[in-house]
């Protein structure tokens, strides 16, 4: 089954920042096979976008899906206490919350326009299966790609680390289920749907030995590693402490700066640090409104691109930033960019790239996040007729500059996964249902 898609404003996100003001796109099966300007190809189906902005699907680099289940708690705290806050009512997570709570945050995630969704799951209380598994449903049942991360806690209190020892874990226990979660799960080619990452927590709840071994499974399995990283002053402070040195020089000596890893926030970085993710190819998921909701800091993130590092979006957990809503992220990376770095930091085209390329870069995938021929038909359409574009003298520019949007229309693979703005296959009023019931258990 063929698909063109006429009369819209192509944001293709190529290496040359093609456009097409009034551009056409076809689909063929799951892939993308053409894209350009005048007359149409011919097609089993023809679309007209009506002006509409068609974007790749948008890519988020760092969440926790589980924490829809616990907002709005530790609202004046900072990220130390705000763990230590929440750690006890994350130790009662079970699959059937983390199914809820991921259908929840999934669910945002898509009506923003994000066709890929990279979750850091690094609450694994003992005893307790399937909450990897239940993501990964929850994924499948509303169309959306996931990377689904093993991630890992093994520095309890007693030995200096932040979360309590209840909620630590063994190292070779940690290791033996991320093998067994990669070999049921992990797609490795192009068009993958779902993948699995090695993802150990952060510098404060995790040992050297851990983060060493994860790396080295890692590697041998062939799967992306991450973990949170240089993210606020007290992190800073606790590296130099205990470990004396900085966070990234940290994870230098550990053999984590390379082109197969990415670290959330990356907000302390020193001048030093920025050029070393440059040369070693790490990348960087800049989660701004997080770190605005934790007083955290800005990312430097204008500087990270003109070392050249990977740079993507990420909303990081529903306990941190309420919403899961990747375009606003879009709009608050130019915000805080400028904040930082004046009127010409961010541009609203570099912003859209940061949610698309980049995120796919971080992720390390060429199957996604651009519309070319060959790639996988991830495909946002973004109404322009809109109260809040009308008057906008580009309507690219005009998008980022007055997110956030629900998306009208969302492909993911060539299957429709958002249409006239609702999910295609599950009911929002009944995933919010659903959800309330679980999060009622968690409430104290
Ligand atoms: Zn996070």
């Amino acid at each position: 089954m063929s698909v063109v898609f006429t009369g819209g404003w192509i944001v293709t996100c190529d290496d040359a920042g093609t456009e097409h003001p009034d551009g056409w796109l076809l689909v063929e099966g799951e892939t993308i096979t053409g894209v350009g300007a005048g007359p149409a190809p011919e097609a089993g189906e023809r679309v007209d976008l009506g002006g509409a902005v068609v974007t790749p699907g948008l890519v988020n680099t760092h969440h926790h899906l589980y924490q829809t289940l616990t907002r709005a708690r530790a609202q004046q705290a900072d990220l130390f206490t705000w763990l230590r806050e929440l750690y006890p009512a994350w130790a009662g997570i079970d699959a059937e919350a983390e199914y809820a709570a991921a259908r929840t945050g999934l669910a945002e995630l898509a009506l923003s326009g994000c066709s890929t969704v990279f979750d850091h799951h690094y609450v694994f209380p003992r005893g307790r299966t399937g909450l990897v598994e239940a993501e990964v449903q929850a994924a499948r049942e509303l169309g959306v790609r996931i990377v689904a991360s093993r991630g890992s806690m093994d520095l309890g209190a007693s030995h200096g680390g932040l979360p309590p020892d209840t909620l630590v874990e063994d190292v070779d226990a940690v290791l033996a289920d991320t093998e067994r979660l990669a070999d049921a799960l992990h797609e490795p080619g192009p068009g993958a749907r779902v993948q699995i990452a090695v993802a150990p927590c952060s510098p404060f709840s995790v040992t050297g030995r851990l983060m060493e071994e994860s790396a080295a499974l890692a590697r041998r399995l062939g799967l992306p590693l991450h973990t949170h990283l240089a993210e606020t002053v007290e992190e800073d402070a606790y590296c130099r402490e205990l470990y004396g040195c900085t966070p990234v020089e940290y994870l230098d000596r550990l053999g984590w700066l390379a082109g197969d890893v990415w670290c959330a926030h990356c907000v302390h970085l020193t001048a030093t640090e920025i050029a070393r993710f440059g040369e070693t190819g790490t990348g960087v998921a800049h989660c701004p409104t997080s770190n605005l909701r934790l007083g955290a800091g800005v990312a430097p993130v204008r500087e990270l691109l003109d070392h050249g590092v990977r740079v993507g979006l990420g909303v990081d957990g529903s306990a941190s930033n309420e919403r899961s809503d990747l375009f606003a992220e879009v709009k608050q990376s130019l915000l805080v960019a400028r904040g930082r770095g004046g009127p010409a930091a961010l541009t609203a085209r570099e912003a859209i790239r940061l949610a698309t390329r980049g995120g796919a870069a971080v992720l390390g995938r060429r199957d996604i996040g651009s519309i070319e021929a060959g790639r996988q038909a991830d495909i946002a359409i973004w109404r322009t007729d809109g109260l809040e574009l009308a008057g906008a003298a580009d309507p690219v520019a005009g998008l980022v500059l007055s997110g956030p949007h629900r998306v009208d229309r969302l492909l993911v693979g060539g299957v429709d996964v958002v249409r006239g703005g609702a999910l295609v296959r599950a009911d929002e009023t009944d995933i919010a249902r659903a959800h309330r019931v679980q999060a009622r258990r968690f409430s104290t």
